[in-house]
């Protein structure tokens, strides 16, 4: 069995034409009331990194609980806007903003620009003068910690392409007065996604107040610093863990982040918030034998859901049509895209299958739809909504 498939509502998916993003709102309200519980009174806000997940239905829950945006592009920035967030609730980070995209967030008067390196501090400085604005900008940093997860979705080492490095501090202390249109405001960091190991986020709240000593060394006074998102979720057995654990991971911040008066904590989250809200439905076409395995050849596929082709990222499979069945049979679970890394999982443990089964893939709320292509001259997913069809 399995919580978040009860059999009236497996019945009603059945019914729906394949594939479809399926979601269910319902859990998401338990993540979002579950994070409002964990942060407390404490002077936390969180940003929802709306690149995640950008459906309607999603961004007016989570509007809903008052939480900000993060963007990472100017189109996110104008999606946050359109949906009603307020402007003041508003960051924008990455590490190539293009003019027009800058000069939309000053015209608009987003609350920060998370800034990544000196060249752009400096390109915002010339565009706010063109503009004759004054610019919010907090400095992204480099903190040059181990998130501990895949390569693909580290950002926090040297290596990477992200914020500005230590190394480039005495540079930037010399830049910051000429800046005369910016008022430097906080610091961000942001070290990865899909973050298991917690340990990984106490190095980073030592970073940040090593970095935070620095500026005030300097009489700098920052109204806010921003510690990004990347907490992980329960891929393997998504209904052990729904909801991901809050409360252990707000109290490392309570614990190990120093903050001075009126300063705030802001948070990015994304995947931990809409990650375990839905599944991606899809029917078997065709069961394959092959030599030495069989597979499972789904309606679904890379084009829907790319993380797995990506970055090798595992997702929980299930057939809907027999979850008593026991899972005595192995397939490779593919879709029907011409690339070989169009694959959902290898060797899979699953009853024996059929053509006409349904398979639900999950775990998809995060980086799922948003991902997806029209490879093959493939149509976008349906996306289906549980108070739609039960
Ligand atoms: C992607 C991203 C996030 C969200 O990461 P999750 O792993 O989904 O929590 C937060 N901040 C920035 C700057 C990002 O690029």
């Amino acid at each position: 069995m399995s919580q978040f498939f009860e059999p009236k509502l497996i019945k009603a998916l059945k019914d729906q034409p394949t594939p479809f993003y399926y979601y269910d709102l319902d859990v998401l309200d338990q993540t979002l009331q579950a994070i409002k519980k964990a942060v407390g009174d404490s002077p936390y806000h969180i940003h929802y990194a709306i690149k995640a997940n950008a459906n309607p239905e999603i961004l007016k829950k989570i509007k809903s609980y008052g939480f900000g945006i993060d963007c990472v592009s100017g189109e996110e920035v104008a999606a946050a806007l359109k949906h009603g967030f307020r402007v003041e609730q508003i960051a924008f980070a990455g590490v190539g903003k293009r003019d027009d995209e800058i000069e939309l967030g000053i015209n608009a008067g987003i609350f920060t620009f998370n800034v990544e390196s000196l060249e752009e501090l400096q390109v915002i400085q010339e565009i706010a003068e063109k503009l004759d604005s004054e610019v919010n900008v907090a400095l992204r940093f480099n903190p040059n910690v181990n998130a501990k997860t895949h390569e693909y979705i580290t950002t926090g080492l040297e290596e990477n392409k992200f914020g500005i490095n230590e190394w480039e501090l005495d540079e930037l202390f010399e830049l910051m007065p000429k800046l005369k249109r910016l008022n430097i405001r906080g610091l961000h960091f942001h070290i990865g996604s899909q973050i298991t190991d917690l340990s990984v986020y106490k190095n980073l709240c030592n970073r940040v107040n090593d970095f935070q000593q620095k500026f005030r060394e300097r009489g700098y006074q920052l109204d806010h610093i921003n510690v990004g998102g990347g907490l992980g979720v329960n891929y393997d057995d998504p209904d052990a863990e729904l909801i991901p654990d809050f409360e252990r991971f707000f109290n490392i911040f309570k614990e190990f982040v120093h903050l001075y008066p009126r300063q705030r904590l802001h948070f990015e989250l994304g995947r931990a918030i809409v990650a375990q809200c839905s599944a991606l439905i899809s029917k078997v076409l065709y069961v394959k034998k092959g030599v030495k395995k069989n597979f499972a050849i789904l309606d679904a596929g890379m084009t829907e859901l790319i993380r797995p082709a990506l970055y090798q990222s595992y997702h929980k499979i299930q057939n809907l049509s027999r979850l008593d069945d026991d899972t005595d049979h192995a397939y490779d679970v593919v879709g029907p895209i011409c690339e070989s890394s169009d694959c959902f999982g290898k060797s899979v443990k699953l009853p024996e299958s059929k053509r006409g089964d349904i398979f639900a893939i999950r775990s998809t709320g995060a980086y799922g739809e948003v991902m997806r292509s029209n490879y093959n001259l493939r149509k976008d997913a349906k996306t289906i909504y549980k108070h739609e069809i039960l």
